[in-house]
């Protein structure tokens, strides 16, 4: 099993690296800075021959970088949207220098343009993005579908992909969380909604998971995640989804050889529960 968490960036890919091998982790996720803004520390500053080095050491080789959440490359406006076009470019450089085989994006939010409009504008700004040189996987993340989202359905995630050039360098990231709030039973019929994902897109495009509880009922559109299994006493809220779920995702056959990364919420301030997660999961038969 692949399994990690989104860890920090503050000490560069060597205090990633480290931070990830503390949760007992043998992949994990980074953002390159902070995931709300575009400012970035120069490569240089980034502890990258170290961090790679550290992975080695640790048998970690397949890491997830994830793009910052501005980048709206369903944008009609202009200048937003060329800002995103340049951002995501030097985005997908420091992911390369990082080795990371993967960046996942959020499609982005049509606004008030329409969705057709958006998935145009998002395939041909990836199409502008990508070339015969691009070293990673661009994986489009499952969204819930709040306000103007795309890629709530596996549907809008194939509509983008159909009209890039590249699509060999095109793919998915399933998160549990998105999945189930946007509608989809993972619950009760995970192996149908793969099978939706295999009609609609094909099991070859699903090259990572977030696995994530969600804070509300399925379709429910809110985006909040819950700590695997949470009950009313965790201060984050009850999972809705429940570890058993997540757990049998975790062994499935769809999970095999997928990197597995945790986004759940942090109790406090210094309080995740990644090492405590990513035990359970790793369990025998995934007994909490
Ligand atoms: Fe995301
Ligand atoms: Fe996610
Ligand atoms: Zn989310």
């Amino acid at each position: 099993m692949l399994i990690g968490s989104h860890v920090s960036i503050s000490d560069g890919l060597l205090g990633a690296a480290k931070e990830a091998v503390s949760y007992g982790a043998n992949t994990f996720m980074v953002y390159t800075g902070a995931p709300q803004n575009t400012r970035r520390k120069s490569l240089d500053k980034l502890k990258i021959p170290e961090g790679l080095e550290y992975m080695k050491e640790h048998g970690i080789n397949e890491i997830v970088v994830h793009a910052p959440y501005i980048v709206n490359l369903a944008s009609p406006n202009s200048s937003t949207y060329e800002l995103a076009i340049e951002f995501l470019a030097e985005e997908i450089r420091r992911a390369e220098a990082f080795k990371s085989p993967y960046i996942v994006v959020h499609p982005g939010a049509y606004t008030d343009s329409s969705l057709d409009e958006g998935i145009e504008r998002i395939a041909n700004a990836l199409n502008k993005i990508l070339s015969e040189d691009t070293n990673i996987t661009i994986c489009l993340e499952t969204m819930v579908g709040k306000g103007t989202e795309i890629g709530k359905t596996f549907e809008e995630l194939r509509d983008i992909i159909d009209r890039v050039d590249l699509k060999e360098k095109m793919a998915v990231c399933l998160d549990t969380c998105h999945a189930h709030d946007s509608g989809y039973d993972i619950i009760n019929d995970f192996d149908g909604v793969m099978g939706q994902f295999d009609k609609v897109l094909s099991l070859d495009k699903l090259k990572v998971f977030h696995l994530n509880g969600s804070l509300n009922a399925r379709g429910a559109r809110k985006d909040r995640h819950a700590n695997l299994g949470a009950n009313e006493d965790n201060p984050r809220g009850k999972d809705h989804i429940g570890f058993e779920t997540i757990c049998k995702i975790a062994h499935s056959k769809y999970a095999e050889g997928r990197p597995l990364i945790l986004e759940t919420p942090w109790l406090d301030a210094k309080t995740n529960l990644y090492r405590e997660e990513i035990a359970a999961l790793k369990a025998p038969g995934g007994a909490k």
